[in-house]
């Protein structure tokens, strides 16, 4: 059993849909059905900070939906997600409802972002609407000029609304005046392929817009949950704003921490398009290096995917232009086991460590702790059994793509079964289970303890948040069938 606080000998008791003991010797109750985990390691199911599923971007949509998606994560070892629903005409509850209307497709637990795309009085009133109803953190794009970008005004004001209302808020952060400018450049000089995307935004461009991103928030009050990290650059600033006192979460993914930039020289054109992502994966041995360092030390964590997964088709929209392929990379399936490679069977991290970065930090910065990122009684029983003796290599598609960036990969780990609220949707080498419309959705309240800690007490009634009992879920107990592990 390993949580993310130490890893240890033990049972695990399973009525309905959550964890009911944990502990050494369990004796199982009549009826139930056991799960004999010996030699494997039983641990919270991932939690992916970072996905897109069904999103329309740059003229394509992305070709995983809720249900292609949930099925790729189970067969990864991911229970529960949190998905960035884009505004519908910038209106931010459209766009709640749109996401949420997809999300039916699909079968496993799953939190909701929103992206603010411009300001107004009435957006920061939907904020407060969103808040009330379970989305509780708010993402502002400082690239995609005339798109989704913007200004560092309504940044502020975003910024300072979100602290107001104990959301988190969220940065992509690259400078997108730079960006711009870039593309233009390098396009100009001749460069076609993919390679131009990383020419065209090179780490200056991240480490800046993080820096500004930081400074704002320090002035609004606000903390901070930098999305995507990929340059050495941007991994000093949150370290340096975390050292300083400042509540600034830094996400890497997992493409940064096991690719290098030179994917996008690959002479094939649909293997350098597939790497094609914002901002671009860096070189593996400096930058990657420092977001591994990053985890390892904990000043960077959760480890999301940024999983935005586009075709091969959709991707050579650009085949002539690198400014036209769409930006993505698939991500949810492989997360777990190519994380346990670079982190535990590396030596670098312990499994506990791990667990931090692949579920306790996003379920501890988006306030989906202790439900989510714990196995104790109480916890949704969302579980992933892995074999860390098994060994896995990435097939050449993912999900609904026919394409899979990580194809080929070797990884040490392989995951043995996934539950997902104590159902069994997968065993290893056996089909996935994921019927549609059995997703839930996953409501957060504000002022998660770990982001706004003067707000925690441990008076009467203050910090409910941390108390599984306080939680309002009916669900549980319409839900009578037995099916402990
Ligand atoms: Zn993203």
């Amino acid at each position: 059993m390993v949580n993310a606080d130490r890893a240890h000998a033990a049972d695990v008791l399973v009525e309905g849909e959550l964890v009911t003991a944990v502990g050494p010797s369990l004796v199982a109750p009549p009826g139930a059905r056991v799960l004999d985990c010996t030699g494997l390691l039983v641990m919270p199911g991932g939690v992916d900070p970072h996905t897109h599923l069904a999103m329309p971007f740059m003229g394509a949509t992305t070709v995983d939906d809720w249900h292609s998606g949930h099925a790729a994560a189970l067969a990864g070892g991911t229970t529960s997600h949190l998905d960035f629903a884009l505004p519908v005409e910038h209106d931010l509850l459209a766009g709640n409802a749109a996401w949420m209307e997809k999300a039916r497709r699909g079968c496993l637990d799953y939190a909701l972002h929103a992206a603010v795309t411009s300001w107004s009085d009435k957006t920061a009133s939907d904020m407060a609407t969103l808040v009330a109803r379970g989305v509780s953190s708010f993402k502002f794009f400082m690239a995609y000029k005339h798109a989704l970008m913007v200004s560092d005004e309504q940044l502020l004001a975003g910024l300072a609304r979100s602290a107001e209302l104990g959301a988190l808020a969220m940065v992509h952060a690259e400078n997108g005046d730079a960006v711009e400018a870039g593309r233009a450049a390098t396009y100009a000089a001749g460069v076609r392929g993919p390679q131009g995307h990383a020419l065209s935004r090179p780490a200056a461009v991240e480490e800046e817009a993080t820096g500004r991103a930081i400074r704002l928030a320090g002035l609004a009050g606000a903390p901070l949950y930098v999305v995507h990290v990929t340059c050495a650059g941007a991994v000093a600033e949150v370290a340096r704003a975390r050292a300083a006192g400042q509540r600034v979460v830094g996400e890497p993914v997992l493409a940064g921490i096991v690719l290098d930039e030179a994917a996008m020289w690959d002479a094939n054109f649909t293997r350098a398009a597939a790497a094609v992502m914002s901002p671009p994966i860096r070189r593996r041995a400096v930058d990657g290096a420092a977001l591994l360092g990053g985890l390892v030390s904990g000043v960077l964590g959760p480890l999301g995917t940024d999983h935005c997964s586009f075709n091969s088709t959709q991707k050579a929209a650009g085949r002539d232009d690198f400014r036209l392929i769409p930006n993505g990379v698939n991500g949810i399936g492989e997360r777990m086991v190519l994380a346990w490679h670079e982190l535990v069977a590396s030596g670098r991290a312990t499994p506990s460590e791990y667990v931090r970065a692949t579920s306790t930090a996003a379920a501890q910065a988006f306030n989906l702790y202790p439900r989510k990122g714990l196995v104790a009684p109480g916890s949704d029983a969302d579980l992933l059994v892995f074999d860390p003796r098994g060994r896995t290599t990435v097939g050449p598609r993912s999900g609904a793509s026919d394409t899979n960036l990580y194809e080929g990969l070797e990884a040490a780990g392989r995951v043995a079964h996934t539950i997902s609220r104590g159902r069994l949707l997968y065993s290893d080498g056996g089909p996935v289970t994921c019927e549609p419309g059995t997703s839930r959705f996953l409501p957060r309240p504000p002022f998660a303890p770990t982001m706004y800690p003067a707000k925690w007490g441990w008076e009467e009634g203050a910090g409910a948040a941390h108390d599984l009992s306080a939680q309002t879920r009916p669900e549980h107990r319409e839900h009578s069938e037995h099916s402990e592990l």
